[in-house]
């Protein structure tokens, strides 16, 4: 509880959150930075993926948390690369989508690497730069088999990356391509998108152009393969501490959970037999029960999917989720825990003494998925920035504050 954490940089007492707040482990992001860099070549460079506000993690915080490992950060959308440079952070940042061409402004202004694979893009960006008189650096998207953007990997698509790099005012900094499969054990697709990309560079090369960056690698290929690191290595999911699948040589890279979710016991009943709970009453009590309510919902970001399923931690044991999940409550049966009350700490996602509960738990529970999961925990909920078990910063949709860093 934050009460009793102060962070100490500007003598900022941190807000006590008394319903529910996420902690974002820094020193866990780092081990996992760190972890992933010990499986690379030492020559390929890592870049931290720090879309959807860094899956929910805190896109700013997580960002300079892995300033000193990073060579470059990667987002998904014009208005994050943007917070990036607002928030002081000077590496390169990479679009990994398409950007309306209104935003191209801004982005040469500072510095910004968009993504480019037609004509129409390189056009626009060639014309911004040109008018700015500054050189504007992009990245060159290939569809290698994700089907969702870049150039054909083929003599078409080098013809038109040919073209594009001939635009004055742009350079081609780096040239990359996405695995669909590279989380599947089997890695026939991931080699022959492989292939293709490798292909596709040397047809650049033949014909005189080379592309100082290139980069293929996700959090998976980081894991499973990492020859395919190159230039640099995207680090999304592993960055946060979860691996992409279950299929994946874990033992390769160890990670450590980043996030956790807590939350206090707001009330204790007994219901006697026949009582329901929550909506619809899908859950009906068979003996007496002791029923905490836990102030945390859907509107959250908890997956609804989880109503009658799963459990949370009390007192480091499991207490089974009851009934359906609410928009911002829900039950859990504490029948066999005992000293819950009003104010009794409940753990959501992390560890409570001996036990554990993974994001990954929670996506298995409800057949939701960990990637999902934590990019919907909502702004409702503060995250608490934890170094060395201090709490050094807060993102708070209400108040941000970040003392330290
Ligand atoms: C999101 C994304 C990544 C990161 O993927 P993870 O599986 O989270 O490591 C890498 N590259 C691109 C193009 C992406 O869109």
């Amino acid at each position: 509880m934050y009460s009793e954490r102060k962070g100490k940089g500007a003598g900022i007492v941190m807000k006590r959150y008394t319903r529910v707040f996420a902690e974002i482990d820094l020193d866990a992001v780092v081990f996992n930075m760190e972890s992933m860099r010990r499986n690379l070549a030492p020559e390929t460079g890592l870049v931290g993926v720090v879309k959807a506000d860094g899956y929910g993690h805190g896109s700013v915080p997580v960002a300079r948390a892995i300033a000193s490992y990073v060579e470059a950060y990667a987002v998904a959308t014009a208005e994050e690369a943007l917070l990036l440079r607002r928030h002081g952070i000077g590496k390169p940042v990479l679009i990994l989508g398409p950007v309306h061409k209104s935003h191209y402004g801004s982005l040469v202004e500072q510095g910004i690497r968009p993504v480019i694979f037609t004509m129409e893009q390189a056009r626009e960006l060639s014309e911004e730069a040109v008018r700015q008189e500054r050189r504007a650096d992009f990245h060159l998207a290939v569809d290698t088999g994700m089907s969702r953007i870049g150039l054909d990997a083929d003599e078409n698509g080098a013809r038109l990356a040919m073209e594009i790099c001939s635009l004055p005012g742009i350079r081609a900094e780096g040239i990359f391509t996405h695995f669909a499969r590279a989380d599947e054990e089997d890695k026939s697709w991931s080699d022959a998108q492989l292939a293709r990309f490798l292909g596709f560079v040397e047809l650049l090369e033949e014909r005189g152009l080379r592309i100082p960056v290139k980069h293929c690698a996700n959090s998976a290929a980081i894991i499973d393969m990492p020859k395919t690191g190159m230039n640099w290595a995207r680090a999304g999911i592993s960055l946060y501490g979860m691996y992409p699948s279950g299929e994946v040589a874990k033992e390769a890279v160890p990670l450590r959970p980043v996030m956790s979710l807590k939350s206090f016991v707001t009330y204790v009943k007994e219901i006697s037999p026949g009582r329901q709970v929550s909506y619809g009453g899908t859950f009906v009590a068979e003996e007496p029960t002791r029923v905490a309510t836990v102030p945390v919902g859907y509107g959250d970001g908890y997956p609804r999917n989880l109503s009658g399923c799963g459990y949370v931690l009390i007192h480091g044991q499991k207490a089974p989720i009851l009934g359906r999940v609410c928009m911002d409550q829900l039950m859990a049966d504490v029948s066999r825990i005992p000293d819950v009350g009003t104010g009794t700490e409940v753990t959501l996602i992390g560890r409570d003494g001996p036990s554990e509960i993974r994001v990954e738990d929670l996506a298995e529970w409800g057949g939701g998925f960990h990637y999902e999961i934590v990019c919907d925990i909502g702004k409702r909920v503060p995250r608490v920035y934890l170094r060395g078990n201090e709490a050094v910063g807060a993102k708070d949709y209400f108040e941000d504050v970040y003392p330290e860093f």
